[in-house]
This record gives C-alpha cells, sequence and structure tokens, in this order.
C-alpha cells in the first residue's frame, strides 16, 4: 500500500549541495524530505579535492571575470560555519589545511605578473619562505616561489558526515522515482510506492539531473558532463601538500590536495590540467607514469618508490554551457514547482542555496504544518575513492 508523505520542500540528491540546503531549510523551519538513491556524498562530493576556493584560480585566466567576484566570499562564510558562527554550525568538520598555495616551479613567477595585479587576488595572497613553506616544499633543492591563498581545504567526509547529522530525520534512500501529476503541475514524486507532495521540488542530483529531467519529459535546462582522469598515490613517507602548481598555460599544471587515509597514511590527490583532456584520453597505467614522472621533476627529494597509485575517472555535471567553458557560479533554473540546480562547485554550495532561497521568498513560501513523517529508510554515508582504490 502507497504511504502519502507532504513537505514544505523535497529535495533529490544527497550531495553536498542538496545536504547543505536541507540543512538551511530544516533551520529555517521548513520541513524537508531529502531523498538520495546512493550513498550521501557518493557522487562527486567525496570525489572532489575539498578546496574552498575564493577565485584565486580563476584569476590566472589574467581577465578578472563575474567568477572570481561572486566567488569571492565562499572562504569567508565556510570560515565561519566551521567556527560554528555562520548560516550552518559546521565546528567538528575537518579542516585538512586552513591556507591553498600556489606554487611556481624555476622561473616562471615572472608570468605571474598580471595575476597579482588582478583586484580578484589583491590582499588575499602572501608569498611564503623557509619555514611557512607546506612541509613537501621544505627542501634545499626546492626553486620556485610559493604563495599562500586565502582558501582552505576541507576533510569531505566529514563535512558529509555533519550535513548528514543536520539533516534529522529528513533523509530518504529511494530508487524509483515517478512524477505525481496533478493538472499541469507536478505537485510531487512518487518515491518506492511512497507519494510524496511538496511545495517546492528541488533537483541537485549531480549528473543525475539528467535522468531526472527525461523522467520528468523536460528538455531544460540541459546538463553537460567533463571528464576528469585524476590520480591518487599512497606512501607513508608523503607529507601534507595543497597547492596548485603553475605551469605556462592558464589552468594549473597539477593541483595537489592530501587526505586521510584510514590506515593512518596520507593520501595525494593529483588534479588540475593532468586529468583534463589529454589526461583522460590516457589510459591509467599511461595516466599513472605521466604523474609520476611530473612529480619526480617537479619534487625529486620525495622518494616515491615504495607509493600505491591508482586512478578515477569522475565526471563533473554542470549546466550547459556554449564551448564546455566552465560556469562561474551555482545554477538554479525554474518551472513551476520545480527548481534544478548544480553548485558547479563544492565551495559554491551556500550560493546554490541562496538561490533557491530566494525564489521561495519571492514566491511567499513559508514552512506549512505537515503530519508526523513516519520513521524512513535512510541512505548511507559514502566513502572516499581511495578506501578502495588503495587498500
Ligand atoms: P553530487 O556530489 O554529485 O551529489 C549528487 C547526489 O545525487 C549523489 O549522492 C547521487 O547519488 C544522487 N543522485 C543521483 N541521481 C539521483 C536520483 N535519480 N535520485 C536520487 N538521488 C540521486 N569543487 C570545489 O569547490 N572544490 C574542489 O576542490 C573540487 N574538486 C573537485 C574534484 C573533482 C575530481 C570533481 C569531480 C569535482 C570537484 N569539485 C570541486 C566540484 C564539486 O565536487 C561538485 O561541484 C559538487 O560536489 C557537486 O555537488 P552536488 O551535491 O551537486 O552533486
Amino acid at each position: 500500500m502507497s504511504q502519502a508523505l507532504s513537505t514544505d520542500v523535497l529535495i533529490v540528491g544527497g550531495g553536498v549541495a542538496g545536504l547543505w540546503l536541507n540543512a538551511r531549510l530544516r533551520q529555517q523551519g521548513y520541513a524537508t524530505i531529502l531523498l538520495e538513491s546512493g550513498a550521501l556524498g557518493g557522487g562527486q562530493s567525496l570525489k572532489s579535492q575539498g578546496i574552498i576556493h575564493g577565485g584565486a584560480k580563476y584569476a590566472l585566466h589574467g581577465a578578472l571575470t563575474g567568477a572570481s567576484e561572486a566567488i569571492a566570499d565562499m572562504p569567508r562564510r565556510w570560515r565561519e560555519a566551521l567556527i560554528g558562527s555562520g548560516e550552518l554550525d559546521l565546528s567538528g568538520v575537518r579542516v585538512l589545511s586552513e591556507f591553498h598555495y600556489l606554487w611556481s616551479p624555476g622561473t616562471l613567477a615572472g608570468n605571474l605578473t598580471s595575476f597579482f595585479a588582478s583586484k580578484a587576488v589583491r590582499g588575499r595572497v602572501d608569498q611564503v619562505k623557509g619555514d611557512a613553506l607546506p612541509a613537501a616544499l621544505q627542501h634545499p633543492k626546492f626553486k620556485g616561489k610559493v604563495y599562500r591563498l586565502a582558501e582552505l581545504v576541507l576533510d569531505v567526509p566529514s563535512l558529509i558526515a555533519r550535513l548528514a547529522e543536520l539533516a534529522g530525520d529528513s533523509l530518504l534512500a529511494g530508487h524509483d522515482i515517478q512524477p505525481i501529476d496533478e493538472g499541469d503541475e507536478w505537485v510531487g514524486l512518487r518515491v518506492d510506492g511512497r507519494e510524496i507532495r511538496a511545495q517546492r521540488i528541488v533537483l541537485s542530483a549531480g549528473e543525475g539531473n539528467a535522468g531526472l529531467l527525461e523522467t520528468l519529459g523536460l528538455e531544460q535546462p540541459r546538463q553537460q558532463t567533463r571528464p576528469l582522469h585524476m590520480v591518487m598515490l599512497k606512501s607513508p613517507r608523503l607529507k601534507p601538500l595543497y597547492a596548485h602548481c603553475l605551469g605556462g598555460g592558464p589552468k594549473p599544471r597539477i593541483t595537489v590536495t592530501t587526505h586521510p587515509s584510514s590506515d593512518g597514511q596520507w593520501v595525494w590527490y593529483l588534479g588540475g590540467d593532468l586529468a583534463e583532456a589529454d589526461g583522460v584520453a590516457r589510459s591509467e597505467a599511461e595516466q599513472i607514469a605521466v604523474a609520476r614522472k611530473e612529480l619526480g621533476n617537479l619534487l625529486p627529494w620525495i622518494d616515491l618508490g615504495d607509493a600505491q597509485w591508482a586512478t578515477l575517472r569522475v565526471d563533473r555535471a554542470e549546466p550547459a554551457q556554449s564551448s564546455l567553458v566552465r560556469p562561474d557560479n551555482a545554477f538554479l533554473a525554474e518551472q513551476g514547482r520545480l527548481l534544478v540546480g548544480w553548485p558547479t562547485k563544492l565551495a559554491l554550495s551556500p550560493d546554490l542555496s541562496d538561490r533557491v532561497f530566494a525564489a521561495l521568498t519571492r514566491d511567499a513560501i513559508q514552512p506549512a504544518s505537515h503530519p508526523v513523517a513516519p520513521e524512513l529508510p535512510r541512505p548511507p554515508l559514502g566513502e572516499p575513492a581511495w578506501e578502495n582504490l588503495l587498500p
């Protein structure tokens, strides 16, 4: 027999975007149900590098875009939440590094003049030397310049766990989703025999948004995916490093973040240009060989002889844009009761929430009273990829 539930906002997708929005809505007194078909965070969120960008990387393109400005406030908002005085109480979430660094090997530093002159980085970048260098770069053979960015790096598993805690009893594990139509309008979703009606439905299912839109018979908004081929390595010899290493071009040649693995060792997770087009075309073995060579050239003093290596193919899901240009803000589209969003970056989840709140306020959607919901089957927490790939 089907179970009838009602709520103010039904959220589909329990990555960082849906979980953040859910926590904010609950805090404002809205009743919510968040539906997750897999594991919480198990899409892109737990595969991300956890950098809370403030826009510095984007200013590398030279021209200052709206992007740099929109994202500029994100580190402050996250920092406030992390000390328990922001829009959400994220105290207890592990900060892996208070700063992300920009590292220019050898003689490239001259190319950075226009970057440092840009408004996006002014006052938010400091050069560091000697003892202040990241541990992995403290070696007599290290040549180059290192700049500290006012951007932090989070342990995403602990973030997802905290947001799941803030979700209370609103989480629902479910797979089979069908729309409930009334007249010309969707008023809710039928999920595994439950009929859930809501004042608003938000799709925040990352790559899953495309399939959901198809199920609902909608052609817009369209999604694009950007494939990446990330590299990870684990060794007892690794020291933490959080840095974009610059090449000659507008994108970091390699972006290194460091994550704790459950056996107490550090995992280096490598993205940046290495993981993009050419990297995607490489086989796993070729990609590892290229990464090994890059690290060997850049950090020859680090002995990687006993490191374990793996790669991870993952797609970034974003709203479609011409010529696969990276979108710069969180994106939200609306159609009747339905809202569809992609944060485009983990760091921009607060921005996506703001956009949903703006739509609710405009439409005067207030918390309503609903019958008490029965206990719902809860989705599991996802695990970081290295736990399986580097056992
Ligand atoms: P997801 O995390 O993908 O979550 C979507 C959820 O929806 C999943 O849990 C999925 O199981 C669920 N779902 C899918 N279909 C359905 C369905 N039909 N029904 C119910 N549930 C469904 N951003 C940064 O800001 N900083 C970084 O350092 C960074 N690094 C990155 C590195 C990599 C390799 C990648 C891939 C991305 C990175 N990003 C980064 C981007 C960031 O990870 C994403 O923008 C963000 O995690 C997207 O969150 P989301 O909640 O929208 O999607």
